[in-house]
């Protein structure tokens, strides 16, 4: 193994592209909510007080002149987190940019995401960290976190250079999009990864186990005559990554499980104190390949939906917590590239603007989780995996708050998203559940009502 020329203690810690703080940072007083707060167990109404953008001691008393939210009837959680999603800046901004892929994820409530790397050029090095970084300083209104790319230019064959993109301020690195096929350079990777105690995020896709595919393989795929991309590609990297992970002591997250037999490996290799951890996605709970019925590309997505079976079983592995992690894997096309044939058509959703709502839908109402088991999958969860300073209502915490309405019913209208592009399965639908206010360093970056305040 090559020897790495880095030295740990000229690593600096890993930092967010946060917004510009606003000088002196806001103070705010929440009155009357539900807090939720999965980190520390609490669970109760009372008033929460922000004194310069973080969050004060309980028994803080307010002063008479800071603004107030009346939150009665509204959850106060910490902001939530979208550890997957796809901002397409540099060099797919017809899709999206850094500025309104926050834009539209602070309207789903989501006050920090991690932005995958496969922009183009891929963020591969420390100098498209660099662009990402300052791009999100000048453009962002929530919290933007970086990942690196496992390999150079996401070709699975060379390993880019992890040390370089750890100093340079990423948190995580993935090849997401792609899926490194050489096991002999994904266990390379992971020793690199180890070294940094960085999370490898990974992709589980076997090139030649789903050659061709677009959609789940089986009866629906018959019926509609696409090309299937078959459950057993994901689960051999999936088992793949668990005897990497056991070999070289490297955490590693399996990106938007899919498949029942993936969900099975992990909880047995959890069951081992093997450190794999895992996420699901909103349209992997939500729907089945028998959507794809009408040929609609914005149910073509990668992996596929899968069957009720599958679905099942991912609403159990999130119930025992085999699954920790909820997130969009928001993936903006423009439309012209969605309407095209459906085997043409590129695979990916947007979510940030849904995925609160669909998780209400399918998770509460559905009884899988309650409030402070499906927020933990958003806020702690995350920020612990990723080791952010984030995820709590602590005292002293960085005052990141959502305020969720859980009795705030509202139609899907993709015509009103704040993304660049409108290519969800989800337009129409009712949900049950809403973000009310988005407060990042206590500053409400957002709200229902008024909208987006400008900085
Ligand atoms: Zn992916
Ligand atoms: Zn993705």
């Amino acid at each position: 193994m090559a020897r790495v020329r880095i030295k740990l203690a000229e690593v600096s810690p890993s930092l967010p592209s946060s917004p510009l703080p606003t000088s002196p940072l806001p103070s705010l007083f929440i009155r009357g909510g539900r807090i939720i707060d999965p980190a520390s167990g609490r669970d109760e109404i009372a008033d929460l007080v922000v004194i310069e953008g973080r969050i004060a001691e309980t028994t803080a008393r307010p002063d008479c002149s800071l603004p107030v939210i009346e939150a009665d009837g509204l959850i106060v959680a910490p902001g939530l987190i979208d550890m997957h999603v796809h901002l397409r800046e540099p060099g797919g901004t017809q899709k999206e940019t850094i500025a309104t892929g926050t834009r539209a994820a602070a309207a789903g409530g989501f006050t920090s995401v991690l932005a995958m790397p496969n922009t183009n050029p891929p963020a591969d090095g420390p100098n498209t960290i660099a662009l990402m970084r300052q791009r999100a300083l000048e453009t962002a209104c929530i919290n933007v976190f970086t990942t690196g790319c496992i390999t150079v230019g996401m070709k699975g064959e060379q390993l880019a250079p992890i040390g370089s993109l750890f100093k340079a301020g990423v948190v995580a690195i993935t090849d997401d999009g792609h899926c490194v096929q050489n096991n002999e350079v994904m266990r390379r990777a992971l020793d690199y990864a180890r070294m940094f105690d960085l999370l490898t995020l990974d992709h589980c896709q076997d090139y030649n186990l789903s050659a061709g595919g677009v959609m789940n393989e089986g009866y629906w795929s018959t019926v509609l005559g696409l090309p299937g991309w078959p459950r057993i590609a994901e689960d051999m990297i999936v088992a793949r990554n668990i005897l990497l992970s056991e070999l070289t002591g490297a955490r590693i997250l399996m990106q938007h499980l899919s498949s029942a037999n993936s969900v099975r490996l992990i909880r047995e290799a959890k069951q081992r104190n093997v450190k794999v951890h895992a996420e699901a996605m909103p349209h992997h709970i939500a729907l089945t390949d028998a959507s794809i019925e009408g040929y609609n590309t914005n149910f073509k997505m990668n992996p596929p939906l899968r069957e009720r079976i599958d679905q099942e079983a991912l609403l159990a592995g999130l119930a025992d917590d085999t699954i920790e992690i909820l997130a969009s894997d928001h993936a903006p096309h423009a439309s012209y590239e969605k309407e095209v044939e459906f085997a043409d058509a590129p695979f990916g959703i947007v979510g940030l603007e849904t995925e609160l709502g669909i998780f209400a839908k399918v998770l509460i109402e559905g009884r899988v989780l309650d409030w402070p088991q499906m927020l933990a999958k958003l806020t702690v969860n995350p920020a612990r995996l990723l080791k952010l300073d984030r995820g709590t209502l602590a005292p002293g915490a960085v005052a990141d708050i959502t305020l969720i309405n859980p009795k705030h019913a509202w139609q899907v209208d993709a015509t009103k998203f704040y993304s660049l592009s409108r290519n969800t399965p989800f337009n129409g639908w009712e949900l049950p559940a809403r973000a009310t206010h988005t407060i990042v360093s206590g500053r409400v970056v957002w709200s229902l009502e008024s909208g987006f305040t400008e900085r």
